[in-house]
C-alpha cells in the first residue's frame, strides 16, 4: 500500500501576495506538491527572490506538507529561437529563472524546449541543446534542482511533441546538465499520443521507454483535452471534461509506473476545482492501494 504521503499530487497555485503564499494555498486545497512562476511568466524583466521572501518561503515549506516544487518557466523563453534578439534576451530570463530556482531551492524547473519559427527542426533542437549546456556553470554547487523539458502539443513550430525531440536533447545534455522530462497528457494526446485506454497507455510509455527512457521521466502535468487526439492544438480541459476522459486519469493513478511520479494540475477553473480534482486522483490511487 502507497501511503498517502508518498503520493504528490498538487496544482498550478499563483503566488500573488509573496511566492510562500503559494504554499498556503496549495495546502489549503489538499495539494502535496506545487508548480508555481517564480516571476511574471508573460514578462522578460525580473528580480531576484529577497531575503526576506527566501526566509518566509523556507519556514512555511517547513510548516506545511508541501514537497518537490516545481518551477514553469516564462512563456516568453525561446531557448531555440533563430533570432538572436529573442535568444539573447531568452537566456538571460533562463538564467535569471534558473537563479530564482536555486533561491528557492526547488526540485525542478519545466521547461517549454521552444519553437523554431522557420528554421528547421533540426537546428532548433541543436541550439536549445547548445544554450542549455551554457547553464552549465548554475549547477555546480546545487544538486537538487533538475530541468524539465515539457512534451508539448506541437502547436505553431514549438519543438517537442515527439518523443524523440527529447531524446535529442536528453541525449546532447545527459551527464553534464541535471535533466529530465515532465509529460503533460493534454500535450501528447495533442500530439497525437492516445491514452485514453490502458491499452493507449502501455503503448504510450513502451515508446517513451524505448526511444527516452522512463529513467528520465520526472514528472507528469495532469490537464484533460479540449482539443482532439493529434490536433496539435493546446488547449486544457478539467478532468473528465475534454477528449481523452476521467477513465485515462483513472488508469495513471493505477498505473505502477506513474503512480509515485509528481502531479501537477494545470486544467481550468482555478483552487475549488483543483480541491475536487486532487481528491479524485488520491481516490483513484487509493482504490488500488487497499
Ligand atoms: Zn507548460
Ligand atoms: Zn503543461
Amino acid at each position: 500500500m502507497i501511503a498517502k504521503e508518498s503520493l504528490f499530487i498538487g496544482a498550478h497555485m499563483s503566488i500573488s501576495g509573496g511566492v510562500h503564499q503559494a504554499l498556503l494555498r496549495g495546502q489549503e486545497i489538499g495539494a502535496t506538491t506545487i508548480q508555481i512562476f517564480t516571476a511574471n511568466q508573460k514578462r522578460w524583466a525580473s528580480r531576484p527572490i529577497s531575503e526576506k521572501e527566501i526566509f518566509l518561503w523556507e519556514k512555511t515549506l517547513n510548516e506545511t506538507q508541501i514537497k518537490k516544487v516545481m518551477s514553469h518557466d516564462s512563456y516568453l523563453i525561446n531557448l531555440g529561437s533563430p533570432k538572436k534578439d529573442v535568444e539573447e534576451k531568452s537566456l538571460k530570463a533562463f538564467e535569471a529563472e534558473i537563479q530564482r530556482c536555486l533561491q528557492l531551492n526547488l526540485n525542478f524547473l519545466n521547461f517549454h524546449p521552444g519553437a523554431a519559427t522557420g528554421d528547421t527542426e533540426e537546428s532548433c533542437l541543436n541550439r536549445i541543446s547548445a544554450n542549455l549546456i551554457k547553464m552549465v556553470p548554475l549547477f555546480e554547487k546545487n544538486h537538487s534542482l533538475k530541468l524539465l523539458i515539457e512534451t508539448t502539443a506541437g502547436q505553431g513550430t514549438t519543438i517537442g511533441y515527439r518523443f524523440e525531440h527529447l531524446a535529442y536533447i536528453i541525449g546532447k545534455v545527459h551527464g553534464i546538465l541535471p535533466i529530465g522530462v515532465c509529460l503533460d497528457t493534454c500535450h501528447i494526446f495533442a500530439a497525437g499520443y492516445d491514452i485514453c485506454t490502458l491499452d493507449g497507455w502501455n503503448a504510450t510509455l513502451d515508446a517513451f521507454e524505448k526511444i527516452v527512457g522512463l529513467k528520465h521521466l520526472c514528472a507528469l502535468h495532469v490537464n484533460d483535452s479540449k482539443q482532439a487526439l493529434g490536433s496539435r492544438k493546446d488547449r486544457h480541459a478539467s478532468l473528465g471534461k475534454g477528449e481523452i476522459g476521467l477513465e485515462s486519469f483513472r488508469f495513471m493513478m493505477e498505473h505502477p509506473k506513474l503512480k509515485t511520479i509528481p502531479k501537477y494540475l494545470e486544467t481550468p477553473d482555478g483552487e475549488t476545482m483543483w480541491k475536487d480534482e486532487i481528491a479524485l486522483l488520491q481516490k483513484f490511487a487509493k482504490q488500488t492501494c487497499d
